[in-house]
């Protein structure tokens, strides 16, 4: 058995759903879970013989939908370092701080999990192309996968999107389309085109059920990489959800198979202040977001103002007790050259809102700083090549140094937090 998956289901009625043919979203228009027969998984599947297999996600092919390994479509995804952060972590007064680090990662960002999945399902199910409004991360995952794949791709992203993320779409030969406006915007040119094209699968967030799929992987490997225990935290920024839904989905599966136990982690959803509507929402206690005017952040991956599966996001952390939190832009720039100057590790500005998150959450008294934290880095700082204004002379070929030049560096890193 290469795949346990057995069938879909509806996210708020249940209702199931057949899972060998293409699936968009249920009739009520909610995104489809996969579901899988666990039993057989607990009962023929060890923890020991997942060690055994090859460092990528696909080492829990039988929890993922893929039906056989020939179907796979992969550039090495997963299995991602899972780094200790003791200088950032004794400084803000969480020294159990770990960094699971998405960046590096095909496409260098955790979408590349995403599109793993995604993209040999849509396959193997007959789909020859997938079309998605994007930020730009996932829509150059996607590309990139379908490439891969032999499967055509139309993606439309903002015209103020990460500019790589749009070389990236353009060089894997993807139909590709800028939108003057947000990703909404986006969606409904690709609503339009999918429309008119046969065989073309709409893969917005959400809108399938197997992006899901790949980046619950995310969970499985940390929990495993902690030697099957779990941590007390699991920060993680959220824009679409699909990440933060998918690590509950995750531990729900691993709880049930028998390979956890205990309290499920406190899941924390970090958004930025300037697009947050999941904190507002959190704030009043809401189990839906309301769409957020005026999005703006330069974490482009999370500007999502009113994400389809904003309800799931909210159960989550619901029922893990867990919290939703804002950081502005200032406090996640600072975290991202904090990690550079002092763990040499860079962030995303996505990612960097996690770390910002957990600073706060430590100041306000709701980790107590013993707690085992895990913050995920959901990509790789050099995708965002214009985030950090770089101020060094520039000197003649025979220049001399200038004595005053011994460090160039971020004001706002102050001299006690550098080693
Ligand atoms: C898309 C993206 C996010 C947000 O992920 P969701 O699963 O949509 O919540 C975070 N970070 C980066 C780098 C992204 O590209």
């Amino acid at each position: 058995m290469f795949s346990a998956l057995t069938h879909l289901e509806c996210s708020r009625t249940g209702e199931r759903y057949e899972a060998d043919r293409l699936q968009g979203t249920s009739g009520l228009g909610a995104p489809l879970l996969a579901r899988y027969d666990l039993e057989q998984v607990a009962a023929t599947l060890t923890r020991e013989e997942i060690a055994g297999r090859a460092p990528t996600l696909w080492r829990y092919h039988e929890l993922l939908p893929v039906s056989s390994a020939d179907r796979v479509v992969s550039l090495g995804e997963g299995m991602t370092p899972l780094l200790a952060l003791p200088a950032f972590g004794s400084r803000v007064g969480v020294p159990g701080l770990l960094m699971k680090d998405d960046g590096l990662i095909p496409t260098g960002t955790f979408k590349a999990r995403g599109a793993a999945v995604g993209v040999s399902r849509a396959a193997e199910l007959g789909a020859t192309g997938v079309a998605m409004p994007t930020n730009g991360n996932a829509g150059a995952a996607w590309a990139l996968y379908a490439a891969r794949a032999g499967v055509r791709s139309l993606i439309a992203m903002p015209v103020d999107a990460p500019f790589i993320t749009r070389t990236e779409c353009w060089v894997s030969g993807a139909e590709l389309y800028l939108v003057d406006g947000l990703i909404g915007d986006a969606g409904k040119l690709v609503a339009a085109s999918v429309a008119e094209r046969k065989d073309y699968q709409d893969v917005s967030t959400l809108k399938e059920p197997y992006r899901l799929e790949g980046k619950k992987t995310m969970a499985y490997e940390l929990v495993e990489q902690l030697g099957w225990r779990i941590p007390d935290v699991i920060v993680c920024p959220a824009g679409g959800g699909v990440g933060i839904i998918g690590i509950y989905k995750a531990l729900g599966e691993l709880q049930e198979l028998g390979w956890i136990s205990g309290e499920l982690p406190r899941l924390v959803a970090v958004q930025a202040s300037g697009c947050a509507p999941l904190v507002r929402a959190f704030q009043r206690g809401a189990a839906e977001s309301e769409p957020f005017a005026d999005a703006r952040t330069v974490a482009f991956g999370i500007t999502v103002p009113k994400a389809l599966g904003d309800f799931l996001v909210l159960d989550a952390v619901y029922a893990t007790e867990g919290t939703a939190v804002a950081v502005t832009d200032k406090e996640l720039l600072a975290a991202q050259a904090e990690l550079a100057c002092t763990e040499g590790v860079f962030v995303c500005p996505e990612g960097a809102a996690c770390f910002a998150a957990v600073g706060q959450l430590r100041e306000g008294g709701w980790l107590t700083g013993h707690e085992q934290v895990v913050a995920l880095n959901t990509g790789i700082g050099t995708k965002y090549p214009d985030m950090v204004p770089v101020d060094a002379p520039v000197l003649a070929k025979d220049g001399h140094i200038p004595v005053a030049c011994h460090r160039v560096g971020w004001p706002m890193v102050s001299e006690a937090t550098i080693r």
